[in-house]
């Protein structure tokens, strides 16, 4: 029998975030949701970030970002899945 409530546990499923480290600490910051998985973007513009952790402002190009899974609740907790920009 084939259940049909799969989707609700899409609230814990890993989604993917483009991300990059902290120069100074090392720290992972999320820095836009993006719509699939892949290996990268293109584009050369460049992202304000400001750390997580140790609030060191620095700035990294878009093709320099790294796509991760996170589980959803992480990203909750600490951004706010729903004020998280997009890359389209
Ligand atoms: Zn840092």
């Amino acid at each position: 029998m084939i259940q049909t409530t799969d989707w609700k546990r899409t609230r814990n499923d890993n989604i993917p975030v483009a991300c990059v480290d902290c120069p100074k600490c090392g720290k992972e910051n999320v820095v836009a949701r993006v719509a699939s998985a892949r290996s990268g973007f293109n584009s050369s513009s460049e992202r304000g970030i400001t750390c997580k952790r140790c609030d060191y402002i620095f700035a990294v190009p878009e093709s320099k970002l790294t796509i991760r899974r996170q589980p959803r609740e992480q990203l909750d907790e600490e951004y706010g899945v729903d004020a998280l920009t997009w890359i389209a």
